[in-house]
């Protein structure tokens, strides 16, 4: 148990000057030797254009890896990916208990299923409200209302006073499940004493306080009541207090509810086993959809972020084997734009529209609400639990500086910190003191690559100009044994003057050979140089842009 002479320290490995890959670390002891508490481990999407070939993005752990004997646990505070979603390729390397409630360890399970050979990793379930140790961390759950089932806040109890990490969290009276945000709790907490709050910063711009998921429950009842035709709802796959208001407002009107793509299903099932769908109707298999009268089905469907191989697209396209929509037929996006995916989502509301479906989405009607707090429900927070200091995480630079501009506003201490500070949270007035290594990793592929290698930089470069390879062969003589062999990848056939680029680099990689002085020509890192600039000048001079060329000498 660390004593009063050590230090309480946090930083973030991730998720600060970003919305995504969550990763807080807390430390207890001094700078010889701490105790380390990791809270979430999550991912980011990264969007195709920016990151070709890499799907996700994951906190680069070096940091912890170095410190795993110190490392008491990794306690995850809900199951959204960007706090969950790296742990499956990342624990294999800590290795440390990981402490979570039922609704996350069961998808958590669900999701390792989906994935031949993940790893084993044993989850320690822990009751909603709970309190207990892990290593010399005394942590105790605070319910909060978000957009998935069981998120909660963490208050860390320490000889140096308490902490709240909120995680993520909103202020709903009226949640559809769930209880709503533990307001008893947190008041006790500030009577308690809090020195330090690490807070969700993710609508900070926004002024006011977010809807209930009740007024969205009552609009989709409303506009699944009035459709003429058939329905399909799109949300996120997590959201399961969504899933139940559609499943409700379909059940009010004789409609069945048939679930359509994996991530849904995966998600309704684990629902149904920790209660979270009791006395709702089984949902239908996909295939009965065809069968049932248009007034008597609602579809609820993946694909909200436009995601090209996810249900609603394939819909869109009139592609999906089994479901087809119409005239008259109504989708709704139960969602919002996730940014970045404008344009993908775009291609899909097109879709739908030009075969005459009706689209509903947040911009007319009120059918979907932020899981986060508004400034509204920061002030309430804020003068709950009254921190000393408030360290505003999960958002990017702006909504960072809007949650500490707030907190100024109500007389709190600030620290605003990056990603791999180290700040002293106690004694002594918080501080950003030292640095830890931070950074990301991509997923490409099944390997996990560090974001600064080479890789990704190369595919970016070979998909704006191409690549040239040439191959020679060389006598000991210095004399071309065969005719050399050009190819080119990305690289328009006929250059300006209508000649093929194809035989300009031939001709500049001949040339060059045929003009090198005989003793250069014995030397084939010499040859391969020259022809490497010969050939990239060439196409160049009829492209107008400079292509990569690799070259390859023989010596026969
Ligand atoms: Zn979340
Ligand atoms: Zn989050």
């Amino acid at each position: 148990m660390a004593g009063l002479n050590g230090e309480l320290v946090f930083a973030a490995l991730g998720g600060v000057g970003e919305i995504g890959m969550n990763l807080s670390i807390y430390g207890l002891g001094d700078a010889r030797r701490r105790s380390w508490l990791a809270v979430d481990i999550g991912v980011s999407f990264a969007s195709e254009e920016n990151l070709p070939g890499i799907d996700l993005i994951l906190p680069d752990i070096r940091y912890l890896v170095e410190e795993r004997r110190n490392l008491a646990g990794i306690v995850l505070t809900h199951a959204h990916e960007d706090h969950f979603g790296a742990l499956l390729d990342l624990w294999p390397k800590l290795k440390v208990p990981v402490y979570a409630t039922p609704f996350t360890a069961a998808l958590f399970a669900a999701k390792r299923l989906g994935e031949p050979g993940a790893p084993d990793i044993p989850i320690r379930e822990i009751a909603l409200g709970s309190r207990f140790k892990v290593g010399p961390f005394d942590i105790e759950l605070v319910s909060v209302a978000h957009s998935i089932p069981e998120s909660n806040a963490l208050i860390l109890r320490t000889p140096h006073g308490n902490v709240l990490h909120t995680g993520d969290w909103k202020i709903d009276p009226t949640p559809v499940i769930g209880p709503p945000t533990d307001e008893a709790k947190l008041r006790a907490l500030g009577a308690e004493g809090c020195l330090a709050m690490i807070g969700d910063s993710t609508n900070a711009v926004r002024d006011g306080r977010s809807p209930s998921e009740s007024d969205v429950a009552k609009n989709l009842a409303e506009l699944i009541a009035s459709a003429p035709g058939r329905v399909a709802v799109t949300t996120f796959a997590s959201h399961v207090s969504r899933i139940r208001a559609i499943a409700e407002a379909a059940r009010a009107v004789d409609r069945e509810v048939v679930v359509v793509g994996r991530a849904m299903d995966r998600v309704t099932q684990v629902a149904r086993e920790t209660g979270y769908l009791d006395g709702i109707a089984d949902f239908r298999g996909i295939e009965v959809f065809g069968h049932l009268p248009p007034d008597k089905v609602v579809a609820l469907c993946t694909g909200s972020q436009g995601e090209p191989r996810a249900a609603l697209a394939r819909i869109a396209e009139d592609e999906h084997p089994e479901i087809a929509l119409s005239k008259g037929d109504r989708v709704i996006f139960s969602s919002r734009p996730i940014p970045g995916n404008e344009k993908a989502i775009g291609r899909v509301i097109n879709g739908l529209v030009s075969q005459g479906v009706e689209v509903i989405t947040d911009r007319t009607h009120l059918v979907h609400v932020s899981g986060h707090p508004r400034r509204g429900e920061l002030e309430d927070m804020i003068g709950w639990v009254r921190p000393g200091t408030v360290i505003p995480v999960h958002g990017e630079a702006l909504h960072l500086a809007e949650h500490a501009a707030l907190a100024r506003r109500l007389q709190r201490n600030v620290v605003v910190c990056r990603n791999g500070d180290l700040v002293r949270l106690a004694p002594g007035d918080p501080a950003i003191v030292d640095e830890v290594p931070a950074g990301r990793l991509y997923k490409d592929g099944r390997l996990l690559i560090a974001a600064d290698a080479r890789t990704v930089a190369d595919r970016k470069r070979l998909s704006f100009s191409g690549i040239v390879t040439v191959a020679l062969a060389l006598t000991d003589k210095g004399q071309l044994a065969a005719n050399p062999e050009v190819e080119l990848i990305g690289i328009p056939e006929t250059g300006a003057d209508g000649d093929s680029m194809a035989e300009v680099a031939y001709e500049a990689a001949v040339e060059t050979v045929e003009s090198l002085p005989r003793p250069r020509r014995r030397d084939p890192d010499s040859v391969a140089e020259a022809v490497r600039r010969a050939v990239r000048a060439a196409v160049a001079a009829r492209w107008g842009k400079k292509t990569h060329v690799t070259v390859q000498v023989l010596m026969v």
